[in-house]
């Protein structure tokens, strides 16, 4: 146990508070750039978990997902210009050499994904932690941060083990997803009590639940491409193509994941979002009416639900049927055209009853927070408050499955880390306006 007082008073000290995937990266880049002019000794990780990393352990089903061999600002929601900028700072070839120099090797995937050879989200984690270890940082678990406090040295942070003076400041504290893990959305707090803002937030590459009059339990476990519109207002706002999975309470799967931050944040803010599917990606209804016109003259007698299936999977067709109030053994011929056309409907424009989301404890990342526009792109500064430095889900921005999310953690955590060290060998002290252009 610490001394409750414990204030560390070294002049280079860089704090940063919170120890995921953002917060290891910006302390390796930041203890290595000392390093380099002999600075040793001057990293001070704070993480308020007993155990670091519960969320890498976790990712990518416990293989963690590390990048995606194709990395581009439209994989991500936020300010794109700001995105384009941090992304090319720090690409997935540093990604993969980076990872390389801590000893992991990634393997690519067919889908672009790329993981650890081991196939173990422990590797990964592992390797950051003595790479983070080898290069200086002070690791301290168990060192969760209340509050924040400018002096005019810098810093005095707060936390459960007393107070400790920084230099430089750097927020890695997460967003909102599994708060378990430590990562409960405190750090807009603090964010906010250095001035900064943060905008409101919701789960996003979340599953989602529909209503029980819906036909999801009948077919759970089982997956096939959608195409998936959003509308918020009546107003179109995403439309994406992409594996749906049935689960017993609602939809999830890449499609719904990647498009769930949209009904998600519009319904928390009291708009009004729809989400429609087409289960034929590419055809409207007119083209399968005569389609279905052509299948009825050629094969009269065969059975509606056979004829559908070689659109979509058998037990979804006739999941479809039933909920429209057709009889699946119908010969084709004898369905009516009113029958047809509602059959026809909901299968390219079928509304899906989304009554809400998994919520916090099953979304893997969180829509909104601290406005990029607030930081400085090139440092991941902030230019609120100069020696403050902002990396990772904290950020408002947030990418679609496949491993952006850990890219845009290691690119903001390279940057932040290693300009953080910089400023404090530059001598700049963080009240110098200078420090925060951009
Ligand atoms: C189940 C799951 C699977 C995922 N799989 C993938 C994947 O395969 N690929 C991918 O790209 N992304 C994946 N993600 C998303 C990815 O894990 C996150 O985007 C990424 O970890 C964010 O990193 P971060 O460092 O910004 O925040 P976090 O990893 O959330 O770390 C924040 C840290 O700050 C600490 N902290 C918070 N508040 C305080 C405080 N007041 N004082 C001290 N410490 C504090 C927390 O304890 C936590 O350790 C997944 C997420 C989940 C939930």
């Amino acid at each position: 146990m610490k001394k409750r007082d414990e204030i560390m008073d070294h002049p280079t000290t860089i704090v940063i508070v919170g120890a995921g995937a953002a917060g290891l990266t910006g302390a390796i880049a930041a203890a290595q750039t000392l390093a380099q002019e002999a600075r040793e000794g001057s990293v001070l990780l704070m993480d308020g978990a007993k155990h670091i990393g519960a969320k890498i352990l976790v990712s990518g089903g416990g293989r963690c997902n590390v990048t995606h061999d194709v990395i581009t600002p439209k994989d991500y929601f936020g300010n794109r210009h700001i995105i384009r900028n941090v992304l090319a700072a720090f690409p997935v070839e540093r990604t993969i050499a980076w990872f390389a120099s801590l000893g992991i090797e990634l393997k690519r995937e067919p889908t672009g994904k790329l993981f650890p050879t081991t196939d173990k989200a422990r590797t990964v984690l592992n390797a950051l932690i003595d790479g983070a270890r080898r290069a200086g940082v002070m690791i301290r678990s168990d060192h969760r941060v209340h509050d924040i406090l400018q002096t005019e040295a810098g810093f005095l942070v707060q936390h459960n083990h007393g107070l400790t003076h920084a230099s430089r400041l750097i927020l890695a504290t997460g967003g909102q997803s599994l708060p378990r893990t430590g990562s409960d959305g405190f750090g807009y707090q603090l964010a906010r009590r250095l001035g900064h803002r943060a905008t409101p937030t919701a789960p996003a590459l979340v599953p989602l639940q529909l209503d029980r009059s819906m036909f999801q339990a009948t077919l759970a476990g089982l997956s096939h491409d959608v195409e998936l519109t959003t509308l918020v207002d009546r107003r179109e706002v995403d439309r994406r193509t992409g594996s749906l999975l049935w689960t017993h309470v609602g939809i999830s799967g890449p499609v719904v994941l990647d498009a769930s931050r949209f009904w998600t944040l519009a319904t928390k803010q009291g708009a009004f979002a729809e989400m429609y599917g087409n289960f034929v990606p590419g055809q409207s209804v007119n083209e399968l009416r005569q389609w279905f016109i052509a299948q009825a003259a050629q094969h009269p007698r065969r059975s509606l639900v056979r004829t559908l299936s070689s659109l979509v999977p058998d037990r979804f067709a006739e999941s479809l049927c039933r909920h429209q109030s057709c009889e699946p053994q119908t010969a084709v011929a004898q369905v009516s055209r009113l029958d047809r056309d509602r059959l026809l409907t909901a299968l390219t424009r079928f509304h899906f009853l989304v009554i809400g989301d998994r919520g916090w404890n099953v979304a893997e990342v969180t829509a909104g927070g601290v406005p990029l526009e607030e930081i400085n792109y090139r440092t991941m500064e902030s230019k609120l408050v100069p020696g403050v430095y902002l990396l990772g889900e904290m950020l408002d921005c947030d990418g679609r499955i496949g491993g952006f999310n850990f890219q845009w953690a290691w690119a903001t955590g390279w940057l932040g880390g290693e300009s953080a060290a910089r400023s404090l060998l530059n001598g700049k002290t963080p009240a110098d306006p200078a420090s925060s252009l951009g």
